[in-house]
């Protein structure tokens, strides 16, 4: 049966972009936001390799381009604030912790939104109280109040995912990596400078200084945790957690503790992976964070977002059936995925270390690392992940 009418939930990243694909294809699509309007915030991320390549072909690339954040690299520093390693952004062949297109999450979804909006019916402050899948069209009752029946359902509604239990009801989807984060906006002093700036505090606690294009500075702190729960407390018991977690870190964190308080942003998570072993029941699939979240430490999450409703979009498309589609998307995504969610052993002790010997140790190396002659050749030897998929082109119409 030839797909007329699809429901996408979640106004994220993911779904703009399919929305955008799908309308390619003559699709209609409806795209259903719990948030009243955009939510255009959220801290910097990455766009990389095949990610930016869907960014290219959607036809937004010199938009990105003209909103990247311009940071002159990623240094380490002590408490001091002394530099102990430099990544300038093109270091690693533009592809390092920094990649050289780094853009505010908020503007990103700005664009895509207005890349979008009028290849989508958009609805805001509304979400699916239920969603039953009937076999030849899915009923969707909202919120609202209002049913509709659409030929298939999409969550890409990310990493807290409610689409995800009507596609794998038993299985338990986020693998927690024993780190919590908070990102918060906070005003720019002129030490901030252009570099981004990351301080490990021992005891597995980071503070990461990111002066943006905005003229604020984005703050992000990081503590590991083996304690579940810490994501369901309230926004006052979050900021006073973190009080207590980086009270004697040292360097800007009395600052950045300060000024928390103030912040238009404030936003906690427990870091976690998203794993199933399918993205799609029936009529109903998975895109995006809620399919195959790869958390913040991939640095994919946004080119995962990306890439995969680009072929999402194209499989549909291509008018081969749901199920045929279905499986092609999971088949040509699931090596990328597996891939962008590959953490090497020991990467997050190493990246938060716990002792001050630990600190130390990843100061020196980093500061190996951060030779030219050694980055440069690792930037030449090294395959980046974001590229490790060949995009297949869709033809635009039906
Ligand atoms: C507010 C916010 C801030 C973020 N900040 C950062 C950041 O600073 N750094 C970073 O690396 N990543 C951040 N992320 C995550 C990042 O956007 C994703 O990792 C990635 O880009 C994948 O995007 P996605 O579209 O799959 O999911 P998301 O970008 O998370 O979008 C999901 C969307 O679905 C909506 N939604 C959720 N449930 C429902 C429902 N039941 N009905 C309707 N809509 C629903 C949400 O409101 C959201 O707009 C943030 C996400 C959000 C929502």
């Amino acid at each position: 049966m030839k797909i007329r009418t699809v429901l996408i939930i979640g106004s994220g990243i993911a779904g703009p972009v399919l929305a955008h694909f799908l309308h390619r294809k003559n699709i209609q699509v409806t795209i259903v936001e719990r948030a009243p309007q955009l939510r255009s915030y959220g801290q910097t991320i990455d766009l990389r390799g095949a990610g930016r390549e869907v960014a290219r072909r959607m036809g937004i690339d010199a938009e990105v381009r003209s909103r990247i954040t311009r940071e002159a690299g990623l240094a380490f520093v002590d408490g001091a604030g002394h530099a102990k390693a430099s990544f300038t952004a093109d270091s690693f062949g533009g592809q390092g912790l920094v990649c050289d297109t780094e853009i505010l999450r908020g503007e990103l979804v700005d664009l895509l939104y207005e890349h979008s909006r009028r290849d989508a019916e958009y609805l805001f402050g509304d979400h699916p109280l239920t969603v039953t899948d009937l076999g030849d069209q899915v009923r969707v009752v909202f919120a609202s109040g209002a049913e509709r029946s659409f030929d298939l359902v999409i969550g890409a509604d990310g990493i807290r995912s409610r689409t995800r239990r009507l596609v794998c009801p038993d299985t338990p989807a986020i693998h927690y990596l024993d780190m919590y984060t908070a990102y918060f906006t906070i005003p720019y002093q002129p030490g901030d400078g252009k570099w981004a700036r990351w301080y490990n505090a021992g005891r597995g606690r980071t503070l990461l200084l990111r002066p943006d294009n905005q003229g604020t500075t984005r703050a992000f702190l990081s503590f590991r945790s083996s304690r579940r729960g810490h994501e369901e407390l309230s926004r006052a018991e979050q900021q006073a957690l973190l009080h207590e977690v980086f009270a004697d870190a040292g360097f800007d964190t009395a600052r950045v503790l300060r000024d928390m308080a103030q912040s238009p942003d404030f936003y906690f998570e427990a870091i976690g992976q998203v794993k199933l072993p399918q993205w799609s029941n029936g009529r109903v699939a998975l895109v995006g964070d809620a399919a195959y979240c790869a958390s913040p430490i991939s640095g994919m999450g946004t080119s995962l977002a990306l890439v995969g409703a680009y072929i999402l979009a194209g499989e549909l498309g291509s008018q081969q059936g749901h199920r045929q589609a279905f499986q092609r998307y999971q088949a040509l995504m699931r090596p990328y995925v597996r891939n962008a969610q590959r953490i090497a052993p020991g990467a997050l002790r190493f990246a938060s270390p716990h002792s001050r010997a630990g600190v130390r140790l990843s100061n020196a190396v980093l500061g190996v690392l951060a030779r030219p002659a050694v980055s440069g050749l690792i930037g030449k030897l090294n395959k980046p992940k974001a590229d490790a998929i060949a995009l297949p082109d869709y033809p635009a119409k039906a």
